[in-house]
């Protein structure tokens, strides 16, 4: 902690609120990346605003998580959950209630770091108005996104222009990987700084807990053999692929599992691919071997990790894709496609292995050779713990930040003067 206090900063995630329960559909890596770098960031002597949409009337508008660190619910569109492809209309509004809130409370912020491409369009606008630095992470990339969907919605054309806009424009960019930079410049612009600064995991949280200890705590016998998958349940997740994996493995008569965790609404969206899956798994014949233990919490996420035998994350694409290294901090070997951050933070051979993503029968032969020899998965499991203590905790990635913004404040901020779109 340092003793001064350092310049007051917004976080803005319009759609991703930092301060609700994470494992729903909307909510995922991005609520839990603005809420640890806001916490650390803060616990580093920074005055953390975290600016988010209020999706119901009895959502607290403001909630403080500690010290210099607080959620502040703006109420822009109707006060309930509107999909982030319908979000757009209401961004003036936000943006408007974001400036009374500064004036009501007198609160200049110096740096202003925006999350996904709906916030950068409010960030570029406060630009206009105020001599802020702008930095920002994509979390998701249009251009990489429409190439894998069958439906483009119709707000696509409006995302691609903001998203070139705020590359060119803004005083940084954060990409998460190597491989998100290279996207960036391949699919989007060549101009605009870039800086590569990952996305972290909380090294006490996960492996903290034994294997023997976790199995205990979830009930699950000591010598099956799990394979877990974690997420939300969302088409581009790959869950299909993972379930027709265990579908395929050679282990299928050793006593073996799958587990597959994360939240749904029946009805919606992640309800219907839940029920999907569901469907998918009584047809290659997994249903009793297979749980789906719904949303998992801080409480006993820690221990699936450390149960598991090996994490699956056979997402089509992943910019980041937080949960191979929280697996990998649990010393829990990692299955992962060949693809995006994925291919960044697995090291093959080494913490875990790669597949090419939908293609279920080399993730069974992975995910076979690693349950096959537990020895090796043990020492896979070690290294890549130590990978995620040197490259991946939050405290190390708010320190990259934080050392970004100094640098940024020492410098005149870009001018902007026309944003449209
Ligand atoms: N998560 C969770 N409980 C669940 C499902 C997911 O806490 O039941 C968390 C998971 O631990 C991870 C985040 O949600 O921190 C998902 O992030 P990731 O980058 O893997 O995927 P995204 O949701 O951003 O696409």
């Amino acid at each position: 902690m340092l003793s001064t206090i350092k310049q007051h900063i917004a976080l803005i995630s319009v759609h991703g609120d930092p301060a609700i329960e994470i494992g729903k559909e909307e909510a995922g890596g991005q609520n839990v990346y603005v809420r640890q770098v806001g916490e650390a960031l803060a616990k580093q002597g920074w005055q953390v605003d975290m600016f988010t949409r209020k999706v119901s009337p009895e959502q607290p508008t403001i909630v403080e998580h500690s010290a210099n660190c607080r959620t502040i619910r703006l109420s822009a569109g109707p006060e309930q959950f509107v999909p982030r492809d319908n979000l757009f209309e209401y961004l003036p509004t936000f943006v408007e209630q974001l400036l009374k809130f500064q004036q009501q409370e007198g609160i200049e912020y110096s740096v202003v770091h925006t999350n996904y491409w709906l916030s950068s369009w409010v960030g570029m606008e406060l630009k206009k108005i105020q001599p802020i630095q702008l930095v920002h992470t994509y979390h998701s990339l249009g251009a990489v996104k429409y190439k894998s969907v069958s439906t483009i919605p119709l707000i696509a054309t409006t995302r691609l222009e903001v998203e070139k806009k705020v590359l060119e424009k803004a005083d940084r960019i954060v990409a998460t990987s190597p491989q998100e930079k290279e996207h960036m410049r391949s699919l989007v612009s060549t101009k605009g700084s870039i800086d590569i600064i990952p996305c972290g995991t909380d090294i006490r949280k996960f492996g903290s807990v034994n294997r023997e200890a976790a199995r205990e705590k979830l009930g699950i016998d000591p010598n099956a053999k799990v394979v877990f998958y974690v997420g939300r349940f969302d088409r581009r997740k790959g869950i299909e692929t993972v379930v027709r994996a265990v579908g395929k493995s050679q282990m299928r008569d050793q006593n073996l599992k799958l587990v597959i965790g994360g939240g749904s609404r029946p009805g919606q969206s992640d309800g219907i691919e839940r029920d999907r899956i569901e469907k998918i798994v009584g047809e290659v014949g997994l249903r009793d071997i297979t749980t789906f233990p719904g949303r998992l919490g801080d409480d006993t996420l820690p221990s699936y990790y450390a149960a598991a035998d090996v994490c699956v994350v056979p997402s089509h694409y992943e910019p980041f894709g937080l949960v191979a290294i929280e697996a990998m901090a649990s010393e829990t070997p990692v299955v992962a496609s060949d693809v995006g951050g994925l291919q960044y933070t697995v090291v093959p051979e080494e913490t875990g292995l790669l597949a090419p993503p939908k293609d279920d029968a080399a993730f069974a032969v992975a995910i076979d050779r690693i349950l096959a020899n537990p020895e090796w998965a043990k020492e896979l499991g070690k290294k890549a713990r130590v990978r995620v203590e040197k490259q991946f905790s939050w405290d190390g990635v708010a320190s990259q930040l934080g050392e970004l913004y100094t640098h940024l404040l020492e410098e005149p901020a870009k001018e902007l003067s026309s944003v449209s779109a």
